[in-house]
């Protein structure tokens, strides 16, 4: 295959949601389809193989969950997917969002009888940044569900994005009977042989809308309400526009049951027809695309993972390729070091096994080898002109706390567990404007990473900490100019603190949405920013 041909073929995506919404049932029951697994149950299940894919770190041992997240691989109809896993639940954290940058499109999992969820909205609106495309999958069906088009009215008022239903459901809770696939025009009905819940994939049988053959997979009744379903979603005004998906202003939506697998292999389908291969990077330099496709390497650090393997504290950095081809043992030009690197050794991490990459494409996502020269946002490139892509940007965290060595005597060494967590992107240090590291404010998007952040200065840099967790909810970048707009001056919430980041940057931190809206509302001049500077 040529290298293009190799490119042309990958798809690579994020699956988002709010917690226990199946994200991790419809990760395993596309592998399933995908041939990655013979048996549902068998990946990275919460309680069981939670040492599979990763056993680097003891708190992730003692928790049994993963703090961070990974790449699973799978070959599928000829394209090779890449799954990236954002990391949900308590290992939510600013990892979870800078995944989403080295995706190409998101999966949305949303509960059939919750609707959009609070998670699923701050992944949304991350995915916005970017404009990626954006598929819906509503799951759950084989569940007591809301109204289909309640949920597609949930999604555009909450999201505020278009959607439209790819397929519709027939029945829900026992009498989830299959859907109604609106491009063919066909009725998919399921049944699953009685297996339990959806091991093996199921048995799908095709049939047209109003075929008698149709009376004996649903009754009368469901047929009737199917037709009618139809009729009025034809009427509705939204036309499909492909287009518009790929600029993520409208979401295709398809309805299933992860865990019994109904559903999962026409969404599957559709899905890998729709989304888009590769997408091409803008190089800051030029402001020009870098055309995936073209002989050059070039790709991006997004996320370092500490760790791996604690007896040599090295790192993992992980890199999505935007063009050309990696191979093992290369060089490439590190643009923001100045210099050219070998990249040694390139990991990947397969459904359960973390392999050793010798070749990879534009659109993969590898593990390089990083003794702390990599920090987040970083380019490497070969070829002579060299190119640079956008960073990625901070994002507001979340959980806050006031940090404290206990042994002043270790000044050195506290310092610089911070700066090096902090490099990693687990943390964020904030100070008090103009003052010092004595004490400093340490935000994080999840509030875990506060309990790795202690247990790691303790174990790693043999650093004790007080930790005194503050009651700051949010806290937005300050836009305007430094030199000409005084934070003293604003009217502000008692509670509202004014801290600077170890850019220089000036921010808040809020204790409440209320307090945010207050600071907006009387302050005219006043620009916040939920993303902070690259
Ligand atoms: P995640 O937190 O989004 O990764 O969610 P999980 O995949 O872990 O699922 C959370 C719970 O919902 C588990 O108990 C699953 O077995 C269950 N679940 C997932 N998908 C479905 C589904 O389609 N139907 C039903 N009834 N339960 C499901």
């Amino acid at each position: 295959m040529t290298n293009r041909e190799e490119i042309e073929r990958r798809r690579t995506f994020a699956i988002i949601s709010h917690p226990d919404a199946g994200k991790t049932t419809l990760t395993e029951k596309l592998l399933l389809y995908g041939g990655a697994i013979n048996q549902a149950g068998s990946v990275k299940g919460k309680q069981s193989a939670k040492h599979a894919v990763s056993d680097w770190m003891d708190i992730e041992k003692q928790r049994g969950i993963s703090v961070t997240s990974s790449v699973l691989q799978f070959n599928y109809a000829g394209k090779c997917v890449n799954i990236l896993d954002t990391p949900g639940h308590q290992d939510f954290s600013e990892d979870t969002y800078r995944t989403l940058m080295a995706a190409d499109s998101a999966v949305m999992v949303i509960d059939a009888a919750k609707g959009v969820e609070a998670q699923t909205i701050k992944l949304f609106k991350v995915c916005t940044l970017r404009h990626i495309p954006i598929f819906t999958f509503i799951n759950k069906m084989d569940r007591e569900a809301r109204d289909p088009f309640e949920l597609m009215e949930n999604i555009e008022e909450i999201l505020g994005i278009k959607t439209y239903p790819m397929n519709w459901p027939i029945g829900c809770g026992k009498e989830f009977k299959g859907v109604f696939d609106r491009n063919t025009r066909k009725v998919l009905a399921f049944s699953s042989d009685g297996r339990a819940n959806g091991v093996k994939k199921v048995n799908e049988t095709e049939a047209e809308l109003g075929d008698a053959a149709l009376d004996e997979l649903l009754t009368p009744y469901l047929h009737q309400q199917l037709v009618d379903e139809i009729e009025l979603l034809d009427g509705a005004a939204e036309e499909f526009d492909l287009d518009k998906v790929l600029r993520g202003e409208l979401s295709p939506v398809f309805f299933g049951s992860a865990l019994t697998n109904f559903g999962v292999e026409p969404f599957l389908e559709n899905f890998l027809r729709l989304t888009p291969t590769p997408l091409a990077r803008v190089d800051s330099l030029t402001g020009e695309p870098v055309d995936p496709c073209r002989d050059e390497f070039s790709a991006f650090i997004f996320k370092i993972q500490a760790n791996m393997n604690k007896a040599h504290r090295d790192r993992i950095a992980f890199m999505r390729i935007c063009s050309g081809k990696f191979e093992r043992g290369m060089e490439a030009y590190h643009v923001q070091e100045g210099k050219n690197i070998k990249l040694a050794t390139g990991t990947q991490l397969m459904a359960q096994d973390r392999a050793i990459v010798d070749e990879a494409y534009a659109g993969d996502i590898i593990g390089l080898f990083d003794p702390g020269i990599f920090s987040i946002g970083d380019t490497l490139c070969t070829g002579k002109k060299k190119v640079e892509f956008a960073g990625i940007p901070t994002f507001s965290p979340e959980h806050f706390a006031r940090i404290e060595q206990k042994d002043t005597m270790k000044r050195k060494q506290f310092v610089k567990g911070m700066e090096q967590i902090a490099q990693e992107g687990a943390i964020q240090i904030f100070r008090e404007v103009g003052g010092g590291m004595e004490e400093v404010v340490v935000g994080v998007v999840g509030v875990l990473q506060l309990e790795v952040l202690e247990y790691r200065l303790n174990t790693e840099y043999n650093v004790e900490i007080r930790m005194q967790q503050l009651p700051f909810e949010q806290l937005r970048w300050v836009k305007n100019d430094p030199d000409t707009y005084n934070l003293r001056d604003l009217d502000l919430t008692s509670d509202t603190k004014a801290v600077e980041d170890m850019k220089g940057n000036r921010l808040l931190l809020f204790t409440s949405d209320w307090a945010i809206r207050w600071a907006e509302t009387h302050n005219d001049t006043l620009e916040l920013s939920e993303f902070g500077n690259i």
